[in-house]
C-alpha cells in the first residue's frame, strides 16, 4: 500500500511548480537532513520548479547545514507543501502553511494527525530521513542523489537513531544507510560538525553528573532552570541537549531533562528510555512522541515534581515484573 502512495507523492511532486519543504519546531539533525536533503534532491531533479526550504526555526548547533528560504504569502498561491518529521500541524514550523494548495506530511511518528491532503505515514522507521532515502532509492532511475544531499540524509538516520543503535533501526535501516553512503557521504566532515566539543560543553557535562537526580526505582533527571543555563551561556537548545548525557545509567531505564523555559513560562522534558514504553507518560503531560524517547511540557514545579513520582511507580512497576533489564 505504502508502495502506491509514494508512487501518488511522486505524480503530485511532478504536477506542480512551486514545491515548499517545512519541518518541525526545534528542528533536530533528522528535521534538517530530511528537509535540506529533499530540497537538493528536487532541485537537482527539476532544476525548472521554485523548490523552497521554510523554516520559522533554527537550531544553532545545526548551523552548518546551511540557510533556508524566506517566501513571501503570495508565493503560497498554487503551491505543493511537503512537511517532513512532523507528526501534528501544531508542530508545523511555518505559519503559512495552511496558505499552500496541497500539503504532503512524510512522518515517522506515532499518527495522531492526519493534516495532510497525502499522509505518508510510516512510525516504524528508525528516522524520517530514511524515508527519504527509500523514497530516493524507491525512485532511483528517475530523482538526482547527490553526495550533498546523500550526506543531509545520512545525518539525519545517525541522528535520530543515536548512531544506529535505537529501537526501530533495522536490516533496512542499514541497507539504505549504505546506499547513501556509496552515494559519496563526507562522513568525516559530518561526524566532526556533529560530534565535535569544545571545552565549555565539557564542562557543562561535568556540571549534569554532579547535579543530577535518581529516584528509588531509577528514574534519572535534571533541572535546568535559567540561572545554570545562563551560568554555562546555553541556548534553549544547547540546554535541551543535555538529556543525552543521562542514557547511560546502569539501572536507570527511564531519564529525563527538564529544562526550565521562562520566557514561555513552562518547563519543557525530554524524555527518554529502555526496555519500556514512556509514550504514555509523556501523553499525561501535554506531550507525545515515540515509545523511547518522547517530550512533553509542564507549567510549574510542582507538576515537574509529579511527573517524576509517576516516572518512578511506573519503572518500580516494571522492575517488580520483568527480569533481564541492566
Ligand atoms: P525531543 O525530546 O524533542 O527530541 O522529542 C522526542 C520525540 O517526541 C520526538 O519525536 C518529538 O517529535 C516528540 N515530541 C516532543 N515533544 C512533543 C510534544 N509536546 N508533543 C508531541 N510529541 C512530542
Amino acid at each position: 500500500m505504502n508502495e502506491q502512495v509514494k508512487q501518488t507523492i511522486l505524480d503530485t511532486i511532478e504536477q506542480y511548480r512551486t514545491i515548499i519543504i517545512s519541518r518541525h519546531i526545534r528542528p533536530d539533525g533528522d528535521a534538517v537532513g530530511s528537509t535540506m536533503g529533499l530540497r537538493h534532491v528536487l532541485r537537482d531533479t527539476y532544476p525548472e520548479k521554485n523548490i523552497y526550504l521554510v523554516d520559522d526555526d533554527f537550531a544553532d548547533y545545526l548551523a552548518f547545514c546551511g540557510g533556508e528560504d524566506t517566501l513571501p504569502e503570495e508565493a503560497y498561491k498554487g503551491a505543493l507543501l511537503i512537511v517532513i518529521d512532523t507528526g501534528t500541524r501544531k508542530r508545523i514550523s511555518n505559519h503559512n502553511y495552511a496558505l499552500a494548495e496541497k500539503i504532503i506530511k512524510i512522518d515517522h511518528h506515532i499518527e495522531a494527525d492526519p493534516y495532510g491532503d497525502i499522509n505518508w505515514v510510516e512510525d516504524f522507521r528508525s528516522s524520517a530521513c530514511e524515508m527519504i532515502a527509500d523514497f530516493c532509492m524507491t525512485f532511483r532511475g528517475k530523482l538526482t542523489l547527490s553526495p550533498t544531499a546523500a550526506t543531509y540524509i545520512y545525518m539525519g538516520m545517525v541522528t535520530d537513531s543515536g548512531r544506529f543503535r535505537f529501537e526501530g533501526v533495522t536490516g533496512e535501516t542499514m541497507r539504505l544507510a549504505g546506499s547513501m553512503l556509496e552515494c559519496g557521504v563526507d562522513y568525516e566532515t559530518l561526524f566532526s560538525n556533529l560530534y565535535a566539543e569544545d571545552l565549555a560543553s565539557l564542562r557543562l557535562k561535568s556540571y549534569v553528573y554532579d547535579n543530577l537526580r535518581i529516584t528509588e526505582h531509577g528514574f534519572a533527571y535534571i533541572y535546568m532552570d535559567t540561572a545554570v543555563q545562563e551560568k554555562f551561556g546555553l541556548t534553549f537548545e544547547q540546554a535541551c541537549s543535555v538529556v543525552g548525557e543521562l542514557s547511560d545509567i546502569r539501572g536507570s531505564l527511564i531519564w529525563a531533562a527538564f529544562i526550565d523555559n521562562a520566557a514561555e513560562n513552562q518547563i519543557r522534558v525530554r524524555l527518554r528510555s529502555r526496555f519500556l514504553g514512556i509514550n504514555d507518560l509523556a501523553k499525561q503531560y501535554h506531550g507525545g512522541g515515540h515509545n523511547m524517547a518522547a517530550g512533553a511540557t509542564v507549567y510549574s514545579v510542582e507538576e515537574m515534581e509529579r511527573l517524576i513520582a509517576d516516572a518512578d511507580v511506573l519503572l518500580g512497576e516494571y522492575k517488580s515484573t520483568h527480569k533481564g533489564w541492566l
